[in-house]
């Protein structure tokens, strides 16, 4: 099994999560002892986050770029970067190393028309679900994507900020949350994508008959998947959207 590379502490809250699904799908798939050989660079979501409220994404693309290369450094075979938000800085993070990094918005893409939707709800923070790099991204697989109006797309980015990605979980975030799916369903969507890796923490199929994409689990499923895969599957057979080469070439989206 290939190493997984996690570029994580965006937050650590759904870094934690990425680590217990990949080391609980590996030990499904193989049984026994085995979990996932893996490295995680865990990066200080406050200088993060201090640059997204600045518009530093060139800083934060450099910070993360440097991550990625720390993984490969340390024996990666392949790079998951554990939050959607960030993924606007995804080419430069792509560029940086020769190992491939794997999509969080393709490997959602292919699983929104695996089950056979065009038109999906997002969720996110203000980033994804206003900055027009995830549903460009989106678009370019074909997909719609319906946001939450202005005052709900706060009520989101706000439950994230203030709550979420500080480890608590409300009641009353969840109720509006399902009342915003539901809202989404209703204008039409085919599916909801919890398109920020702590929303699952919040909310799940459990809390509504709308079919949720929830991106942390496909994320992990994917580079659990790609891990496996025998030599010639990696890297190579991609739906994914062009990327700019690599410098040193090689780097890609994962495969689908
Ligand atoms: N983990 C979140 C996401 O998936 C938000 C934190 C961040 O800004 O990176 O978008």
């Amino acid at each position: 099994m290939r190493t997984i590379g996690l570029i994580g502490g965006m937050s650590w809250e759904s870094s934690a999560e990425y680590y217990r699904l990949l080391n609980g799908l590996t030990r499904e798939r193989l049984g026994g002892h085995h979990c996932a050989p893996s490295v995680m660079i865990t990066v200080d979501f406050a200088e993060i986050e201090a640059m997204q409220r600045a518009d530093d994404w060139q800083g934060a693309a450099e910070r993360l770029a440097e991550a990625a290369v720390g993984l490969e450094r340390a024996g990666a075979e392949l790079v998951v970067l554990c939050t959607n938000t960030m993924h606007r800085v995804a080419d430069d993070i792509a560029a940086a190393i020769r190992i491939p990094f794997v999509d969080i918005v393709d490997v959602t893409a292919e699983r929104i028309l695996a089950a056979g939707s065009g038109t999906v709800g997002l969720l996110g923070t203000r980033f994804t679900m206003e900055g027009g790099f995830y549903r460009a991204r989106m678009a370019a697989h074909g997909i719609e994507v319906l946001v939450p109006e202005a005052s709900d797309r706060a009520l989101v980015h706000d439950v994230i900020y203030r709550e979420l990605t500080r480890g608590v979980v409300r009641d009353s975030s969840r109720q509006e949350f399902r009342r915003i799916i539901g809202d989404l369903a209703e204008r039409g969507a085919d599916g909801v994508v919890l398109g920020c890796t702590e929303i699952p923490l919040l909310i799940g199929p459990a809390d509504t008959p709308v079919h949720l994409f929830d991106t942390t689990r496909l994320h992990v499923e994917h580079a659990v998947e790609l891990a496996l895969a025998a030599p010639d599957a990696v890297p190579g057979g991609t739906s994914a959207p062009a990327r700019p080469a690599a410098t040193g070439g090689g780097a890609c989206s994962a495969p689908g």
